[in-house]
């Protein structure tokens, strides 16, 4: 969790963005062979995501899975966790340098900018571990639009992720207390972890699941992509 204190009056609305699926698609390539990579250095086995649906899930239960596939019983897996984390991050940032600007969904980047001039407050709920995270919004251009985020390693579900950042934004005076508060993502667990903080749940189907799929969610507003997507809907 970072954030730089505002010195300008709290914003009006709070806009909470997942990353994969949602602001950028297609950018998970160097971010599996991390978290891969980090698990082989640490063990000496060969793992794999190949099998694993890891859209909506966090980095660290990733990590936990390809533990458990290389064979580690459950306390060895907690007592390594702490050292992967680390190693998955630095391997990202010395592995990945590709622009990911052509990864960026449709609507975002006009979106963004809309966000900025009408004073709504943005921020990251991810399960991306946070450099990371960062460095993906490095890539793709977009890290000048976030003012602080929850990652993978700050809670241990997507629900206590987005409670910590709304903690956070208010603490900090990013948004006052009656401000309305959106989580925007592209998997059931973001609408769920939306529901579980009585924030509004806004899915965008960018990502792998279907549109049934979101619905049966019963998310607030769901749009095809975030050009759908209003201004005032956040308000
Ligand atoms: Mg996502």
């Amino acid at each position: 969790m970072s954030s730089k204190h505002p010195k300008k009056a709290p914003a009006k609305a709070l806009a909470l963005f997942d990353i994969d699926g949602t602001l950028l698609r297609r950018a998970g390539h160097h971010h599996k062979l991390a978290l891969i990579e980090s698990v082989r250095l640490a063990t000496g086995c060969a793992v794999t995501l190949d099998d694993i649906p890891t859209q909506g899930m966090l980095d660290c239960d990733l990590l936990r899975l390809l533990l458990s596939q290389a064979g580690l019983p459950g306390p060895q897996i907690e007592a390594k966790l702490p050292e992967l984390i680390g190693t998955a991050q630095e391997l990202y940032l010395s592995g990945s340098s590709d622009d990911l600007r052509s990864t960026v969904c449709p609507g975002v980047v006009f979106l963004l900018a809309e966000l900025v001039r009408h004073g709504i407050a943005t921020g990251l709920v991810t399960g991306n571990l946070s450099a990371i995270g960062w460095r993906k919004m490095e890539l793709a251009g977009l890290r000048s639009h976030f003012m602080f985020g929850a990652f993978a390693e700050h809670g241990e579900t997507r629900a206590a992720l987005a409670a910590l950042a709304i903690q956070e934004a208010r603490r900090t005076s990013i948004v006052s207390g009656t401000a309305q508060i959106s989580l925007i993502g592209d998997h059931p667990n973001d609408i769920r972890a939306a529901r579980a903080n009585g924030i509004r749940s806004i899915a965008t189907a960018t990502g792998l699941s279907t549109r049934a799929e979101l619905l049966a969610e019963h998310p607030d507003i769901l749009v095809d992509d975030l050009t759908e997507l209003a201004l005032e809907q956040l308000l």
